[in-house]
């Protein structure tokens, strides 16, 4: 039987993507799908502490096993920023445009332009916590290439590609992103239970 499982994230083009990376190994429910409208905090210092803090709010208050992933950029440069901050980089309204934007602006002239994406997934088993990590490798790109993906997509060059996330398709995208990676770990452990 296919298990059954809360991905706890508003964001329809990530539920998108994990429903494509998991194929019809899972059923993954939304947020919506469980009536949850909640605004979820994600104010822990850490990503590791933000996905393990969504994931358990869920299970505590709508008693279903559930994951949640939080993702950074961290940019060599900028002291390993956005990091934990990448939502909210230029403010609280989460506008991907003005955090490109501000992030191209403070990288202005800079030379090192290494970055990478981390994604922690953290699953509830009842009251066990596992966490699943996943990481890719890059550089900032001086101006923004392509209009596919979202987020920092158009100006992050994975390493060993001429072209931005945003101008690969997401099957090329989630076959070596930080999601796609952390996913995958996720999908092998439920493989091997
Ligand atoms: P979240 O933790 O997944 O909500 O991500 C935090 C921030 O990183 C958001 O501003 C996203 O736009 C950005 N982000 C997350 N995943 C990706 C990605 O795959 N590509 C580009 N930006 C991403």
């Amino acid at each position: 039987m296919k298990r059954r499982i809360v991905f706890a994230t508003n964001n329809a083009h990530k539920l998108e993507e994990l429903r494509a990376i998991a194929g019809d190994r899972l059923e993954i429910l939304s947020l919506a799908d469980i009536g949850c409208h909640d605004d979820i905090p994600e104010n822990e210092p850490t990503i590791e502490g933000n996905a393990i803090a969504k994931a358990r709010w869920v299970r505590d208050r709508y008693g279903y096993d559930c994951f949640a992933d939080d993702t950074g950029l961290m940019v060599d440069a900028l002291g390993g920023e956005p990091g934990v901050h990448s939502a909210r980089y230029a403010g609280p309204g989460h506008d991907s445009q003005a955090n490109v934007d501000l992030l191209l602006s403070r990288m202005e002239g800079v030379a090192d332009r290494r970055a990478h994406f981390t994604t922690v997934i953290a699953l509830t088993e009842g009251d066990e916590v596992k966490v699943f990590e996943g990481r890719v490798d890059g550089e900032i790109l001086t101006e923004r290439d392509g209009d596919g993906g979202f987020g920092y997509d158009p100006v992050f060059r994975p390493d060993g590609y001429t072209e931005s996330f945003a101008s690969m398709t997401p099957e090329e995208k989630n076959a070596i992103s930080h999601r796609g990676r952390a996913t995958a770990r996720l999908l092998e452990y439920f493989n091997s239970l």
